[in-house]
């Protein structure tokens, strides 16, 4: 009989877990290092603030783990995790008092979005439609003969345009202004190759699948991925921070959830001088600086239609948006940054004291930045929703350092585990993408295919090709 494979993975964020699930389900011996008392990486909720107030220090909303492929194959649902939908994905509020309200129904936000329904529809209807067909080839890396080759070529024509030149098919100020708060979460400029795929695919999982939060926060989706992951007698050891691969002897492979950086530093004695150049080379994104709250009412938004959305994009206009993106892409804190916010206790009431409520903000910095955005930050906030400060009975903020000390792989405050443009879109470490030079070392951290996001499909691409190798895929 042949010997049992034994596999190491190092970090236990969404992708870690997905990694070694994956490995698990193939019959490998799987055993899960973690640098930090918790799981999870940037999908922990903890107590930042006061007693009984629970937030997550990380990711919140989760539009691409409720419509990952691989995720969706697990059953999380019996372990324990339980999507919660505001009655609206998101809202974008503006200076007269009203908010743009995406809604999640493709047919319902035609409607909304009134002399722009159409195109908006026209734009999201093929992928929305096939999202079954378009999750799997979209979170992936790119192959040059897609399984779905029409989809794909379709999304390819509209997406490798900018976030800029995708709203000229739009009339209305209000329409862009949404458009441009969803590309935003790209980090690239407006006006940059790729801003507008990142606006599309946040529209379309909007549709597709809702931009759920989960019940009790981020660590619910860590508890059941490490709950699905002990059926397989496997155990996540937490406080075990790897120095040196040369520390871990007797595994057949090891899958890295870290970022080029950290894999230079624990494996560089196991890689080819040619590869570590190109890890060197790796570019990293924007940072954020992100505040928690502790709320005592609901956020008191000019415009009540915010209260149906956990998610609120504060920026303004799509200029205003461009701007303060384009500031910070050139290195630059913008004048106005641009907010995204999400408030999970008006849908979940486990996440504070009755009658209280939490949020959670953040706004793109340069990587690193040491700048203190608080001020600028809450005077967005109080633009769309005068009185803010009034409610907050505490807030913890979280500079870029700050965050990196939480959690390893957000180098200088990214939390996308590198900059996505083009280049580093197709080459993601490298063009081996989860392979490194060295033949039982992987990489599968978010800096690899399909990037940032909590999906788990990183870490899901890179033990297929891990046990491609093994020859027990
Ligand atoms: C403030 C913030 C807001 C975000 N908002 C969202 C959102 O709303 N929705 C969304 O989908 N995504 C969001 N993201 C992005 C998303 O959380 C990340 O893209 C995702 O967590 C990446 O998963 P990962 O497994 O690659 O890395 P991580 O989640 O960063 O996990 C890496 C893990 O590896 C561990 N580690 C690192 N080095 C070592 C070592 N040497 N030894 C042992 N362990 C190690 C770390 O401690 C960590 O636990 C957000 C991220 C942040 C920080």
């Amino acid at each position: 009989m042949a010997a049992i494979k034994k596999a190491c993975v190092i970090g236990s964020g969404p992708n870690g877990l997905a990694a070694a699930i994956a490995l698990a389900q193939a019959g490998l011996q799987v055993d899960v290092l973690e640098a930090e008392p918790t799981p999870g990486g940037a999908a922990r909720t903890m107590g930042l603030t006061l007693p009984g107030f629970l937030h997550d220090f990380g990711s919140a909303v989760y539009p691409l783990a409720a419509g990952s492929p691989f995720f969706s194959s697990l059953p999380l649902r019996d372990h324990g995790l339980e999507w919660i939908h505001s009655p609206a994905p998101v809202a974008h509020p503006l200076d007269d008092g009203t908010a743009v309200v995406l809604e999640r129904d493709l047919q319902a936000a035609r409607i909304s979005l009134g002399a722009d329904g159409d195109a908006w529809a026209n734009l999201m209807r093929p992928f929305v439609d096939h999202w079954l067909e378009f999750a799997p080839e979209v979170l992936r890396p790119v192959r040059l003969i897609p399984r779905h080759p029409l989809l794909m070529a379709r999304f390819g024509l509209s997406a490798l345009f900018s976030a800029e030149a995708i709203v000229q098919r739009f009339r209305s100020e209000r329409t862009r202004a949404l458009f441009a708060g969803l590309a935003a979460h790209s980090f690239l400029g407006l006006d940059e190759p790729l801003s507008g795929a990142f606006g599309m695919l946040m529209a379309v999982t909007a549709h597709a699948v809702g931009w759920p939060i989960a019940r009790s926060g981020a660590q619910s989706l860590t508890s059941a991925l490490c709950s699905v992951l002990s059926t397989f007698g496997v155990n996540v050891r937490t406080s075990s921070r790897v120095e040196s691969l040369a520390a871990l002897p007797g595994y057949d492979v090891t899958l890295c959830d870290v970022t080029p950086r950290q894999l230079l530093s624990i494996a560089s004695n196991r890689l080819s001088k040619s590869y570590q150049q190109q890890l060197t080379g790796f570019r990293y994104g924007e940072g954020v600086f992100k505040v928690d709250y502790a709320l005592r009412d609901p956020i008191p938004w000019k415009a009540s239609e915010c209260l149906r959305a956990a998610t609120v994009h504060l920026g303004g206009t799509f200029e205003e948006i461009a701007a303060a993106e384009n500031a910070t892409r050139h290195g630059k804190p913008a004048g106005l940054p641009f907010v995204l916010l999400a408030q999970p206790s008006l849908f979940d009431p486990s996440r504070a004291p009755a009658g209280k409520h939490t949020a959670w903000a953040y706004c793109h910095v340069p990587n690193g930045s040491k700048d203190d955005m608080l001020p600028k930050l809450e005077e967005q906030i109080e633009r769309f929703a005068p009185g803010f400060r009034k409610v907050v009975l505490a807030r913890h903020a979280f500079s870029p350092a700050d965050l990196e000390v939480m959690d390893a792989n957000l180098v200088g405050g990214d939390i996308a585990g590198g900059v996505i443009d083009i280049r580093q879109f197709i080459f993601r470490p490298t063009w081996r993408h989860y392979a490194t030079s060295a033949r039982d070392v992987y990489i599968c951290s978010a800096s690899t295919p399909p990037g940032g996001g909590v999906h788990g499909m990183c870490g899901y691409h890179a033990a297929r090709a891990a046990l491609a190798r093994l020859g027990a895929g």
